[in-house]
């Protein structure tokens, strides 16, 4: 029997359920290639999962790991009210400076808060000031993922979700015959960290890159 590519099937995804008439995401995608950043953005069916996950789970303080131009800063903006904020850990100033821009001209300026230099020392930081965040999105350099992860953990509301990108790395940790990535098996082995936490109910979900959803436990 034939294998279904994962590129066919977010193709097809991608087509049915997702906007590709929208501007605002078309505008960040440019202004990233424009300023010779890394056409590495969430997948616009992780993006709009994101959206949507922010919506029904009414999270109102999220914490994003990763910012590069404002592209999952947006989509996550899009999924809280007025009274939502989003603080955005990113290593380099200048990404910072974009995504801060493009989250200004979506609208959502004044709900955005950059911490720029490595993240780990930004949640250090975040941990001692004894700040809660009910949504995370990891999103950055996946050697810490770990670490990201046990940081969000303590950072949590109870019932908080921790949403992860790039689990699947590019299929590589499922399927033997794709070229395996840098970060194949520290994917893998995030992955088992993620479905076996004592602390966490999870899952992931094979769009995109693949993400993990993970809930907090009360
Ligand atoms: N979440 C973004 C989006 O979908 O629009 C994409 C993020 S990109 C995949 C990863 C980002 O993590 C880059 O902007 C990179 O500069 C940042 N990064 C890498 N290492 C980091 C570190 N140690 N601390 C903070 N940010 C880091």
């Amino acid at each position: 029997k034939k294998r279904i590519a994962m590129n066919k099937m977010n193709n097809y995804i991608n087509s049915v359920f997702v906007d590709e008439q929208d501007g605002l995401l078309e505008e960040v995608i440019s202004s990233i290639k424009e300023n010779g950043m890394p056409s590495i953005s969430v997948s616009p069916s992780s993006g709009k999962l994101l959206t949507m996950l922010i919506s029904i789970s009414g999270a109102e303080n999220v914490l994003e790991i990763g910012a590069l131009g404002g592209y999952s800063g947006i989509c996550l903006a899009r999924g809280f009210g007025e009274e939502g904020t989003l603080t955005s850990l990113e290593l380099k100033e200048n990404y910072a400076e974009l995504a801060r821009n493009n989250l200004s001209k979506a609208g959502y300026g004044d709900q955005v808060s950059y911490i720029t230099g490595s993240a780990v020392e930004s949640l250090q930081q975040l941990v001692e000031e004894q700040k809660k965040f009910d949504f995370f999105f990891i999103d950055a350099d996946k050697g810490n993922y770990e670490n990201y992860l046990q940081y969000c953990i303590q950072l949590a509301e109870p019932g908080a979700l921790i949403v992860s990108d790039n689990v699947l790395a590019g299929g590589s940790v499922i399927d033997e015959t794709v070229k395996p990535k840098g970060y194949t098996e520290t994917m893998r082995e995030f992955n088992e960290t993620v479905a076996n936490h004592p602390r966490l109910e999870s899952m992931l979900i094979p769009i995109g890159d693949g993400l993990t959803v993970s809930r907090v436990k009360k």
